[in-house]
């Protein structure tokens, strides 16, 4: 148990004085209207799944964690981003801005976030720009990566091409490359259209290696939740955020199986064993932990990180918490913040106090069944979850010392 007596006696407070404690109470505080079937009792059943906003009648403590209890990285972020992009595929080296670092330390003191990793620098120019407007505004608080220049694929030295600009966006500062999910699910043979390229094509080969010569680790998105492989239908579990992102379902068309594209990423990271990885949203697949756990077991070289997926560990906080015991080393804090007015589109991302507030309730508390994001109804899933209770050791690592290390910081 984790919570001092205070915090215990301050949660129990709260739960006997009121019904409105715990999850559900946020959303009633941010519906001012609520909505109420009829008296009719022909009108029950009737309503409809968008208007349901049940409040949790359960008394059980709710502990406020204001501040991380120890220094984290966030490895997670989108402070900024590529300007133009089309049909998923970023072109061009113009940057939009998210934020200034200055409204970006702001939350982070508040918060004891200490550093915050920028995946989305960009290339070129762009990437110049994200670094000047962060590393070198406030160093060492903030860590900008590069990208692929997925706008130079079409041409027939591409593979050359793209390690050297690794090579050059190192010497520009950025001290790694994201992948996002582009690559398996967007970028085509002719770049917008055409066959889908596959996560393991062999003209990225020169990259990841040149990511290897230049320690840089490439932090990697593959493949997204399962539920966005299957139709959006009353079995689907994230109906409501499919609803809502209708572009983010892979079902149908011509994309590969969440299996096809786990095994296209298995085959790329047999095949470069000195490359350092982070699997990005628990090793792209937080509701299978058994699978992420073999992953982990296979290849030493691949770390994972908790991204918008603190919905899916919460809600199976056992295996959760094994998973933590078991790969500590291996396990780093990230969030996939996004800035506002962008990240409210997203509310288990959006760059604010209280999304840190509940990464660190999940991390640091027992408290049970609260909500896994900042909004009135659960974004992801109609599901609430339940805090790890994480030792100071592992507590330790999971914020700071595995990001440090990867990042390549004296500790
Ligand atoms: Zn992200």
């Amino acid at each position: 148990m984790t919570l001092d007596r205070r915090q215990w006696l301050k949660g129990l407070g709260g739960g006997l004085l009121g019904a409105g404690s715990g999850a559900w109470a946020t959303r009633r505080a941010a519906s001012d209207a609520p909505v109420r079937p009829k008296k009719d009792p022909a009108a029950a059943g009737s309503l409809r799944l968008a208007d349901f906003r049940p409040r949790s009648m359960l008394h059980v403590a709710r502990t406020q964690v204001a501040r991380a209890r120890y220094p984290v990285i966030d490895v997670h972020s989108h402070l900024g981003w590529t300007a133009r992009s089309e049909k998923g595929v970023a072109f061009g080296e113009d940057v939009k801005l998210l934020i200034t670092p200055e409204d970006a330390l702001a939350v982070m003191d508040r918060k004891n976030v200490q550093a915050m990793v920028n995946l989305t620098g960009g290339t070129g120019r762009g990437l110049e720009r994200s670094v000047a407007a962060f590393d070198r505004a406030a160093p060492g608080r903030f860590f900008t990566y590069t990208e692929p220049s997925y706008g130079r694929f079409l041409e027939p030295n591409y593979p050359q091409i793209q390690a050297d600009a690794i090579e050059a966006a190192g010497r520009a500062g950025a001290k790694g490359l994201k992948i996002l999910k582009t690559l398996g699910l967007y970028l085509r043979e002719a770049l917008t259209t055409g066959p889908l390229v596959r996560v393991d094509d062999r003209r990225f080969d020169p990259m990841w290696e040149a990511c290897a010569a230049a320690d840089m680790p490439v932090w990697i998105h593959v493949s997204d939740p399962e539920a966005f492989f299957l139709p959006i239908d009353a079995e689907n579990e994230r109906y409501d955020e499919l609803g809502k992102h209708p572009d983010w379902s892979f079902h149908g068309g011509d994309f590969p199986s969440h299996r096809e594209l786990m095994e296209a990423r298995d085959r790329l990271f047999a095949r470069h064993p000195k490359t350092r990885f982070l699997a990005l949203h628990v090793g792209h697949d937080a509701e299978n932990l058994g699978f992420v756990a073999e992953s982990l077991d296979r290849f030493p070289h691949v770390s994972v990180e908790l991204g918008a997926r603190i919905g899916e560990l919460g809600r199976q906080p056992r295996a959760a918490r094994r998973f933590f015991d078991k790969y500590q080393d291996r396990i780093l804090f990230g969030t996939d913040a996004v800035p506002p007015p962008d990240g409210e589109k997203y509310p288990q991302q959006v760059f604010k106090d209280e999304l840190y507030e509940i990464y660190f309730r999940f991390l640091e508390t027992e408290d049970e069944y609260f909500d896994y994001a900042p909004a009135p109804v659960p974004p992801q899933g109609r599901w609430c979850i339940y805090g790890l209770g994480l030792p100071d050791s592992i507590l330790k690592k999971v914020y700071h010392d595995n990001a440090a290390r990867l990042l390549g910081l004296a500790s």
